[in-house]
């Protein structure tokens, strides 16, 4: 993948059509319309509702230190309660592996997640409780190659572990310069971190040497996707998007409606493959996208997806 900044998902004056009124131009007509009550009454009269949910920016809020987020309070019970009624089907589908996602849950990773189970899905869809990665998850790249949601097959452990090393290395390398910087091993995939990089200028001259190291690795046989995540740059040598796994997790439930919220660039694959605004509903949480986001609806913060999913759930009692 050519290590470029994340391209934006379509022109949102398309979209917009009341942005071309000059009097209403302005911070607040930026965007998704806010997710409101007719929304919800949509969403709790859907018979099926596959409801997909990024973590991290979207159940819980950021912290320097990644290990220490937990989602805001009561928005896992939320969840919990959703999963347990009637063709409400839920995972949380996150850029973290399997196993750390697990912790910061503090929910189980299931062999064979039942109807009122919520659903871990890591490392961007790549590790998830039915392929079998919760061995992967604790065996990383040494692992056998692990089929995805879309039936196909990662590129083989040996080879993938190779450029996965290469890539760790180099991102150590620019990581000692910068002590605010450290680099994330995932089964998948390695992150720089640069949420506390010495200014932001700094951090984005990191990523660009990174992303340029990433794309000279980047082979047919194991290509590796760059993304430019929020204070991360995360070098990737799965073939799993969000958008592939819960693309492929719905040919196997196609009666549901997906109701998805997320944050950041990577959960745009998932808002990029919606029909929305029905049946499908989109959300952009946060706004940090809010003028390239595929989403058609926005919310502000975790407390108000927390808020949306006590709702929801009380609307589907
Ligand atoms: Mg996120």
């Amino acid at each position: 993948m050519p290590a470029t900044p994340p391209p934006s998902p379509h022109n949102p004056s398309e979209r917009h059509p009341k942005e071309e009124d000059p009097d209403k131009l302005g911070p607040d007509t930026l965007g998704p319309d806010t997710l409101g009550a007719e929304d919800l009454t949509y969403l709790a009269a859907t018979e099926k509702l596959l409801l997909a949910v990024d973590f991290d920016g979207t159940l819980a809020e950021f912290s320097d230190s990644p290990t220490d987020v937990r989602a805001v309070p009561g928005a896992l019970e939320a969840l919990q309660e959703l999963a347990g009624l009637p063709g409400v089907t839920v995972l949380i589908i996150s850029g973290r592996q399997l196993r750390e996602l697990s912790a910061v849950t503090g929910l189980p990773v299931l062999d064979s997640p039942g109807p009122d189970d919520i659903r871990l899905v890591g490392s961007h869809g790549a590790e998830d409780s039915l392929s079998g990665s919760a061995a992967a998850a604790n065996e990383a790249v040494g692992s056998a190659a692990v089929g995805t949601a879309d039936g196909s097959v990662n590129p083989t452990p040996s080879a993938r572990a190779e450029v996965l090393q290469k890539l760790g290395e180099h991102a150590e390398q620019i990581a000692a310069t910068d002590r605010g910087m450290w680099v994330e091993y995932k089964p998948y995939s390695v992150g720089l971190h640069t949420r506390q990089a010495a200014s932001p200028e700094a951090a984005q001259q990191a990523n660009q040497r990174l992303a340029e190291f990433a794309a000279t690795c980047s082979t047919p046989a194991v290509p590796v996707q760059v993304t430019w995540g929020r204070d991360i740059l995360e070098l990737s040598v799965a073939t799993a998007t969000k958008g592939s796994y819960v693309a492929g997790l719905r040919t196997q439930l196609p009666e549901h409606v997906v109701f998805f919220l997320g944050d950041d660039v990577t959960d745009e694959t998932v808002l990029a493959s919606l029909t929305q605004p029905r049946p499908d509903v989109g959300v952009h949480v946060g706004g940090r996208l809010a003028d390239t986001t595929a989403a058609t609806r926005s919310l502000g913060s975790p407390f108000n997806v927390r808020d949306t999913l006590q709702q929801l759930a009380e609307l589907r009692r």
